[in-house]
């Protein structure tokens, strides 16, 4: 801790701006604030570390906003608070700042989490990715409708990295060439014990202008050159599960993955010289996704062409150094390349997948797989095309899933064959997420309060939340429990406020669902449930019910256009309701726009209702589900991903469980019918009929009919119902009013929360990294 930290502060603003701390604006004082704090972290942070250092190769790293969470880190957090009072200033001054949002949602997110559980455990645990100009772009509404706009997240500077010029490396594409250049943002563990690197890759042009010989000619091709070069670093996909097949996005993929390796190698062999043998005992690299999963082959290809390594010791050695995650088993999100894109991008690279696949082959029949039939579902490239998780799976020592529900279907069903021959290659690691950010920074009441009670040791130790446990019964405790829920709904109903313009109370239950919009999430479902209650309260069907604002937040991929209906919908239905002076005063309907890391902060600690209800066997893990179990609040949703073991951790006596599971999914599945479920219950035709009745106006797009069609007849090459809406829509309805009466025992609804707090213990992402750290990096 730097005892400086305030006097630095004053004295960045004044020889920086001019200004004194009282005339500073907020863009100055966050500049200052930012640089007085990297100035007390000194220069002995580096991607320099003795002992074993551990790389994690993302395409994305949601961090959110790094300014409260660094000076928490390390320690600077009160010294900052007492500067602001000081001078009458706000804490929550930087709530403008804009996030640093370069992902998209849940993996993203996850590898920030571990960034944080990595450095405040101690170990080496780098990140390197891609230094997007543009994240994700930022939602706006319009008629109800989402509107997007670019996510220029540096607009007030970046104070937070470093540019490391001198260690730029070349990247070589089939008709261009660029330079990668180091951006390091520091990682400060809790107690400012261990600073790790996240290094983000910029892409450059390789010439640059020369004002001397200018003329028109040269000066087009220069700035031609010069967009096509900042092209590969200029934009986030939005896309946060299929892939389309981009050119520019296998450049970005080979781009930060080839950048990474020749940083890696360089430093080696300052270290070691020419003697690889040691490579995998000097570093362990994780592929988060199937993203980077090209640097396997670039690694052999630099092994072999700039060291004059063998094939068999280089695919040895990469063996040995490279370990893949995997995040999805839906087909269509497995990531997959047109063989004769990839030669038109890196054909250097191509020659080394073919020579893997030989390898491959080789190893197969040793197996006794030796036909062409038995062979083919394990070939990497087969019918021109390049399946990325097959070739991460063979070139790797380690495959894990990410919860044990998701890691389970991919040894019996996703990639059975693989297990099949390989199975100690497999393992799950259930993800988590840091209880600094999402507990002791974004819910410092009850962070107090459990101090209070346990101690402050579940900081680096969330295992110790148990220790809650014996006030269980203690009704003080749960009402002091409760009453911090109210406060964060409060406080959460001011920002909704500010932000929407619209009001909520905080006396309704706060049911929220925040996530990625996707069909497998089923926002339509929870969309269907609420017009089923509107229409049970205005029919007299409900007759006890406890006012609820069911809250919404969720970005759909700009060319999701049913997702974006399904956005559209929703808000017609908060329109619809809000329009219902009968209603009022029972249901409201909430649509936030821009959800983010930051707009997460908020909504989790104020949630009594966590809504995790995708259709079983398609969500992996989730971590969204894991912040509101932290946060105190009960589970309503499916046997799916983490949820499973949420409920064993917390007893599913105290979350609400309903619908198909994995097996009885598979069981129905040929014989499924939605619309004999549709003719059946009146109820579930009611608010299909919405749709397409005129009850909404969909601006004459025709969404809602798609919506509708693609749930009872099938649209866009799906079969109807493809997640299984209408088949757990009565359990889904019969569930949410369970939680709904069960929330008028106040003492033991927040029991059951209070439960949820106590037991989430596990879900802490330094369990995860601990886990990574035992079993897979050695
Ligand atoms: C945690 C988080 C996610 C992941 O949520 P899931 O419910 O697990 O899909 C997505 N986006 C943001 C901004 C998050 O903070």
């Amino acid at each position: 801790m730097d005892s400086n930290f305030k006097a630095n502060v004053n004295a960045v603003l004044d020889l920086d701006y001019g200004v004194s701390i009282k005339e500073a604006n907020t863009i100055q004082l966050y500049n200052a604030v930012s640089k007085a704090a990297m100035k007390s972290l000194g220069k002995n942070w580096s991607l320099e570390a003795n002992g074993k250092k551990v790389c994690y190769l993302s395409a994305e790293f949601l961090i959110g906003r790094m300014i409260y969470n660094n000076l928490y880190n390390m320690g600077l957090l009160n010294q900052f608070f007492e500067l602001m009072s000081e001078n009458n200033l706000d804490i929550r001054i930087f709530e403008d700042i804009e996030d640093a949002a370069l992902g998209n949602g849940g993996l993203g997110r996850l590898a920030a989490c571990f960034l944080d559980s990595g450095a405040t455990l101690g170990i080496t645990l780098n990140g390197y990715g891609i230094r997007y100009k543009y994240g994700l772009f930022k939602q706006y509404f319009e008629n109800g409708f989402q509107m997007e706009m670019p996510d220029d997240w540096q607009r007030f500077g970046d104070p937070w990295s470093v540019r490391k010029e001198e260690e730029k490396v070349r990247i070589d594409f089939k008709n261009q060439s660029v330079y990668a250049v180091p951006y390091d943002t520091p990682v400060i563990g809790y107690g400012d014990k261990k600073v790790n690197t996240l290094r983000l890759w910029q892409a450059e042009p390789i010439e640059s202008f020369d004002f001397e010989l200018f003329n028109e000619q040269k000066y087009d091709k220069a700035s031609k050159n010069r967009n096509e070069a900042e092209a590969i670093s200029s934009l986030l996909y939005p896309n946060d599960s299929t892939n389309q097949g981009k050119k520019l996005r296998l450049k970005q993929e080979y781009f930060f993955s080839s950048a990474t390796l020749q940083d890696m190698k360089r430093k080696y062999k300052k270290k070691y010289g020419d003697d690889f043998n040691r490579f995998s005992a000097e570093y362990a690299i994780q592929l988060n996704d199937t993203h980077p999963v090209i640097a396997i082959p670039e690694f052999i290809r630099l092994m072999m062409e700039e060291e004059g390594i063998s094939f068999a010791k280089a695919l040895r050695i990469a063996k040995e150094t490279f370990a893949y995650t995997n995040h999805t088993v839906m087909s269509e999100a497995l990531e997959k390349w047109n063989a004769t894109l990839f030669k038109a991008v890196v054909p250097q690279v191509y020659k080394y997948i073919t020579m893997i696949q030989k390898a491959l082959v080789k190893e197969l029949k040793t197996f006794g797989k030796v036909t062409t039939e038995e062979q083919k579902p394990y070939l990497i490239i087969d019918n021109n095309t390049i399946h990325m998780a097959k070739l991460a799976i063979y070139a790797s020592h380690s495959t894990n899933g990410v919860a044990q529900l998701h890691t389970d279907i991919l040894k019996k069903d996703a990639l059975k064959e693989w297990y099949e021959i390989y199975p100690e290659r497999f393992n799950n690691k259930t993800n988590g997420i840091t209880q600094r950010r999402w507990l002791a920074l974004a819910n410092m009441e009850l962070s107090g309060f459990i101090t209070d009670k346990i101690g402050s040791s579940w900081v680096t130790n969330l295992d110790h939340l148990k220790e809650l446990e014996k006030f269980a019964n203690d009704k003080i405790v749960i009402k002091q429990f409760g009453d911090i829920k109210r406060i964060k709904k409060r406080q959460l109903a001011d920002y909704i406020y500010k932000k929407e313009g619209i009001r909520i109370d905080p006396d309704f239950i706060f049911d929220i669902q925040v996530k990625r919009l996707h069909e497998y999430k089923r926002q339509l479902l929870n969309a269907f449930s609420i017009l089923d209650i509107y229409y049970g309260l205005k029919e007299g069907r409900i007759t006890e019910f406890n006012p609820t604002v069911f809250l919404f937040g969720a970005k759909a991929a700009p060319g999701y256009y049913r997702a974006k209906g399904i956005i559209k919908y929703i808000n017609e239905i908060a329109k619809m309701i809000d329009d219902d002076a009968s209603v009022k005063d029972k249901l409201k309907v909430v649509f936030v726009s821009n959800y983010n890391v930051s707009y997460a902060e908020k909504l989790t600690p104020a949630a009594d209702i966590s809504e995790q209800i995708s259709t079983a066997g398609t969500e992996a893990s989730g971590t969204g589900n894991m912040k509101f179990m932290l946060n105190g609040a009960v589970t309503l949703g499916t046997y799916d991903g983490a949820n499973v073991e949420i409920v064993d951790q917390a007893g599913e006596e105290n979350n609400y469980i309903f619908g198909a599971r994995v097996e009885d999914i598979e069981a129905i599945k040929n014989d499924y019918d939605p619309m004999k479920l549709y003719k059946q219950h009146p109820r579930i035709k009611k608010v299909l009929d919405t749709l397409i009745d005129g009850t909404f106006d969909d601006g004459g797009t025709g969404m809602f009919q798609e919506l509708y069609e693609s749930i009872l007849t099938g649209a866009s090459w799906h079969k109807p119902d493809h997640y299984y809406l209408l088949l757990d829509f009565l359990p889904y309805c019969e569930t949410k009013l369970r939680v709904n009466a069960d929330y008028s025992d106040t003492f033991t609804f927040r029991r059951k929360c209070f439960l949820n707090t106590a037991n989430a213990g596990k879900f802490s992402s330094d369990r995860t990294i601990r886990d990574y750290a035992n079993e897979i990096w050695n």
